[in-house]
């Protein structure tokens, strides 16, 4: 055993040895051609060289067993610590902001959530508030007292948004910008990468191995739906990915449940189902007058209603022996 770790520590690998289960399994992790090139198989005791079908190293469960709490602030998510995170879908105006953060507040939540780059699929429509809208959310949340979060859709933005938000989140059009990844994977906070709409898990995991190869183990995974040919909801959430996701990965796994329904009626169906599987979180669009939102106006739920939502997420949350973190 000693023998191989040294051979494959010559060739400049990481080595992982597992002894918990049948025989023992040593791993190697670096540069395939040379770790392959390595003559392990004429080894005694070796019984057989498998070449690992998964490229994610940084991200998964043989990597590091326990669970990465990824702390924002007051906010902690992840190794049993739940975390509602909350706001409108856009940031349109101070006062529109406030109102919704008030909501989120006064629920418990522990993040407010507010877009100020927005991915629309048509160019006519609402674009976001640019820094005006991370200048609006970083006041809010100061005056109300939560971390906040918005989406970078463009790397030329990374200094402004890192200048005024507490955690950057990569939203689902973008979860294959390998370049942005790799970029965010430098920059100085915490980061919540939202599920490709036609995403497989695992490129989920290896878009979580880019942002982590820079050197940020500070990632948060969000199942956000996906495109099937289901069309009765915008995107079907794919609450097996929680489960999946947990199993092959330490980092945090959340759930936005929103962008998933397309229309508020199923948000919390959608979200409690979510708790139960194990999410560690919710990222949830609310609105003070949602029938005035100048984006996804069918999904975001009154804030007038939001406290009587996270009641209800709180007992389905004690049902899974958790409290959320506040
Ligand atoms: C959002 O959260 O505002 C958003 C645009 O989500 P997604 O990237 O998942 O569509
Ligand atoms: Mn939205």
């Amino acid at each position: 055993m000693q023998h191989v770790v040294s051979l494959i520590e010559e060739a400049g690998a990481g080595v992982h040895v597992d002894t918990g289960g049948e025989g023992t399994v040593i791993g190697a992790m670096g540069d395939r051609a040379i770790v392959a090139g390595l003559p392990l198989e004429a080894v005694a005791g070796v019984e057989r060289v498998v070449p690992l079908r998964k490229e994610y190293k940084r991200v998964s469960r043989e990597f590091r067993s326990r669970d990465t709490i990824v702390t924002i602030g007051t906010c902690k998510v992840g190794g049993g610590n739940f975390a509602m995170m909350a706001g409108p879908c856009s940031i349109e105006s101070y006062e529109q902001t406030l109102a919704s953060a008030k909501a989120v507040k006064a629920a418990g939540g522990a993040m407010l959530r507010g877009g100020a780059y927005k991915p629309r699929t048509s160019p006519y429509a609402f674009q976001g508030l640019g820094v005006e809208g991370l200048r609006i959310l970083r006041a809010v949340g100061d005056e109300v007292g939560l971390p906040v979060t918005t989406e970078l859709m463009d790397v030329r933005d990374l200094d402004d948004v890192v200048e005024y938000v507490d955690m950057i989140w990569i939203g689902a059009r973008n979860m294959q910008n390998f370049n942005l990844l790799s970029e965010v994977g430098r920059a100085p906070r915490p980061i919540m990468l939202k599920r490709g709409i036609s995403a497989m898990v695992e490129e989920l995991l290896m878009a979580a191995e880019y942002v982590c190869k820079e050197g940020n183990d500070n990632v948060i995974l969000c199942e956000r739906g996906i495109r099937t040919f289901e069309k009765a909801t915008r995107f079907t959430l794919d609450v097996s990915a929680i489960p999946v996701l947990k199993a092959e990965t330490h980092l945090p796994v959340i759930v936005d449940p929103s962008h998933a329904a397309g229309k508020r009626s199923l948000v919390l169906p959608l979200a409690l189902s979510a708790v139960a599987a194990g999410a560690d979180g919710l990222i949830v669009e609310t609105h003070p007058t949602p029938e005035h939102a100048l984006s996804d106006a069918a999904q975001q739920i009154p804030s007038a209603e939001f406290g009587a939502f996270v009641a209800d997420i709180e007992r389905m949350l004690a049902v899974t022996g958790r409290t959320p973190s506040r």
